[in-house]
């Protein structure tokens, strides 16, 4: 039950092969099983998810049932949740039950969905290996030893373990994209404001936008149609009308043109990974795709423009604890300023602090000019690359990550080894562009990803060429060989 995909389990939902109730005590039970391996949640609430299932069979029984109604789904601990505790993977909101839920949690419930639990994260969504969590490293299961890529970890790893069939997560700079890879799962990061943010702890708001981490990219269709649209909550939502993403999944690739950037295949990509990406790239050709070279020629720029445009968000963004409102608040605090300094001294970890200390840096009044304003420039500079490509190809093609997941340790003292990881990954955010990752194979036993990248709204097509990659490969389908139930 639990290695089936979401498409699968809602057929086996109607058909009556299992209730709900059933479905989510199986996951409920594996989760309580397995997951001190892997540590990928951090809040299950076992009454809440049988109660959500047990509306669920009753919609399923009463014809009232939409492609979600009945399946446990897995939430990033960044969105807010009624009564149930939203951490973000910091000490800082370790304490926090929103009185709330984020929108993306709202439509889920519409849709009849089963909170399964909260996922485990990076602190405040910053990092690349799940290893800043206040609740501890989560591990990847293909080999504990290695990180499950971050910031959404968890999720990934989750949906890896066979501990949830899907889950959302949260991308500012790659953390849907990248753990999807390390973890051999599909992920998609729609295109900026696609999906509301109201009630999702915000990290860089002009970057952050959530996102369907799965087994296969019909999977994240069928989220995707739950999660995207126009939210009046959120300044920032798009009121571009939804497609039916699921409609279009089967197109024919004919004719298709794909653009590989030359800046993506250079020094500093794992020679094993981008033969991985060769292969897929030849199967979407053999489908009847052109693949053409094109430049991304601002590309060496989008570190150093990430590394000041987020922590200078981030650093307004965490100005709101302070320890007066919610969340942690230091023991007896002898005055005002006491209060702010041993707050954040206390509650934040190290790498939000480093974020803390450049965003406010950057943002000076003395530096504004210099590093913030100069780093927006850089931005737009960056927007127009990939404008410029979307005129001679429809989709961007490239590695999602330089290389296969990596030792736990082995990158936490040197934040630069790092911010390295995002390098393919962080230019789609600075641009707002929707991006995907897809499994493309296995290096060294462990899972590395395809990475497409659309024009703005064109979720439909990533998803369309992701699909009959699916169709014609089963790395999408493999297991990690000591999961536990996997076929
Ligand atoms: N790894 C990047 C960072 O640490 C991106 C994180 C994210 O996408 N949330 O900022």
């Amino acid at each position: 039950m639990h290695d089936k995909t979401v498409a699968e389990l809602a057929q086996g939902l109607r058909d009556r092969q299992f209730t709900s109730v059933e479905l989510t005590r199986s996951f409920l039970d594996r989760i309580a099983a397995l997951d001190n391996r892997y540590n990928s949640f951090i809040g299950v609430d076992e009454a809440a998810a049988l109660s959500d299932a047990q509306a669920a069979d009753q919609r399923l029984a009463a014809g009232d049932a939409t492609a979600l109604t009945g399946i446990p789904v897995a939430h990033k601990d960044i969105f807010c949740t009624a009564g149930m505790r939203t951490s973000c993977g910091s000490r800082m909101l370790d304490n926090f039950v929103p009185p709330y839920d984020a929108t993306l949690i709202r439509r889920f419930r519409r849709a009849g969905a089963v909170l399964l639990g909260k996922t485990n994260m990076d602190e405040f969504a910053m990092g690349s290996s799940n290893e800043t969590s206040y609740y501890g490293a989560v591990r990847n299961p293909w080999n504990t030893d290695l990180v499950p890529g971050g910031s959404s970890g968890g999720s990934a790893a989750a949906v890896a373990a066979l501990l949830a069939p899907a889950a959302t997560g949260t991308d500012t700079g790659g953390s849907i994209r990248q753990p999807a890879a390390f973890c051999g799962i599909t992920g998609l990061k729609p295109t900026y404001g696609r999906v509301s943010r109201l009630g999702m702890v915000a990290f860089a708001s002009s970057l952050d936008q959530a996102g369907p981490m799965a087994h296969s990219a019909r999977d994240c269709a069928v989220l995707l149609n739950t999660m995207a649209g126009h939210d009046s909550g959120d300044a920032t939502s798009s009121e571009m009308p939804v497609p039916d993403y699921t409609v279009t999944l089967d197109q024919p690739l004919r004719g298709l043109r794909i653009g590989l950037p030359q800046e993506y295949f250079g020094e500093g990509l794992d020679v094993a990974t981008g033969a991985r990406i060769d292969a897929a790239l030849r199967e979407l050709e053999a489908q009847g795709a052109m693949v053409s070279e094109v430049s991304l020629p601002h590309s060496h720029l989008t570190i150093p423009a990430y590394y000041v445009i987020a922590p200078a968000e981030a650093s307004t963004n965490l100005a709101r604890f302070d320890g007066v409102r919610y969340g942690y608040r230091c023991p007896d605090p002898v005055d005002l300023h006491d209060l702010y300094t041993r707050t954040r001294e206390q509650g934040f970890g190290d790498e939000v602090k480093r974020r803390i200390l450049v965003g406010t840096y950057a943002l000076s009044a003395g530096y504004y000019e210099a590093y913030y304003k100069k780093a927006q420039q850089v931005r737009r500079l960056i927007k127009q690359d990939f404008m410029r490509c979307f005129e001679q190809v429809d989709v961007i093609a490239g590695p999602t990550t330089p290389g296969p997941a990596f030792a736990l340790g082995a990158k936490s003292d040197d934040p630069i080894a790092m911010y390295l990881e995002d390098v393919y990954t962080l230019a789609v955010n600075l641009a707002g562009l929707p991006g995907m990752s897809v499994p493309a194979g296995l290096v060294d036993g462990s899972p590395v990803g395809l990475q497409l990248i659309g024009r703005h709204f064109d979720e439909a097509r990533l998803l369309n060429v992701a699909h009959r990659f699916q169709q014609a490969t089963d790395w999408h389908r493999r297991r990690p060989a000591d999961v536990e139930g996997a076929q």
